[in-house]
């Protein structure tokens, strides 16, 4: 399945994985984010097939028996999934594709596709990642208190990833991000060649 990179950008809720993902788009153009199915509602600034795919839990259920998820997950209680079409016909473009997720579907991908690489974006400390589940302000202290167990929860995943970044500024780790991809590339492994050979590997 794989001709491009699929790389996939995960971490705690809360680390900053979007803002980091926007970052890395501004400064890597051939970088592409996989655009997810949701249940959620659309946020007043959002549109359909830009930041999501917005459709209704039965039709997302439908979607889990036909198949047509590479992943797929429970966050904060919507369903959000990875459509598996659209992920291989990136690939065979040979794009640097993107899948900002949770650690759940992470896992699922990391599982499936030994070929992904995984970053595992990390806050500077967990006091930091507390500070800034607490600062959004618009929630009450059970749902705060419940992002905080899920984020707790999965820091212990780290270990399943390729790579830790630590989100200490997002211009870094973006950069950083930027980096693996360039050492990927040159991974003999994923096709990398010495000029002028041809595709034989011996
Ligand atoms: P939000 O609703 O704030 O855009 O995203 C909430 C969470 O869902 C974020 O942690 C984001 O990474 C995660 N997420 C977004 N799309 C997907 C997806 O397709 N699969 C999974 N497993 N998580 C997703």
């Amino acid at each position: 399945m794989i001709e491009g990179i699929l790389l996939i950008v995960s971490g705690p809720s809360g680390v900053g994985k979007g803002t980091v993902c926007r970052y890395l788009m501004s400064i890597r153009e051939t970088v592409k984010l996989s655009i997810s199915t949701t249940t959620r509602s659309p946020r007043p600034a959002e549109k359909e097939g830009v930041e999501y795919h917005y459709t209704s839990l039965p039709r997302f259920k439908e979607m889990i028996e036909e198949g047509a998820f590479l992943e797929w997950a429970v966050v904060h209680d919507h369903y959000y999934g990875t459509g598996l079409g659209a992920v291989q016909s990136s690939l065979s473009r040979g794009e640097e594709l993107i899948l900002e997720i949770d650690v759940q579907g992470a896992v699922q991908v990391i599982e499936k596709i030994p070929e992904a690489v995984s970053i595992f974006l990390a806050p500077p400390s967990l006091e930091a990642l507390e500070a800034r589940i607490s600062g959004r302000g618009t929630e009450s202290a059970e749902k705060i208190n419940r992002r905080l167990a899920t984020a707790r929860q999965e820091m212990k995943s780290y270990y399943l990833y390729d790579y830790i970044i630590v989100n200490d500024k997002v211009e870094n780790a973006a950069e950083l991000i930027s980096a693996v991809i360039d050492a990927e590339k040159c991974r003999v492994s994923r096709g990398a060649r010495p000029p002028g050979w041809g595709g034989e590997s011996t």
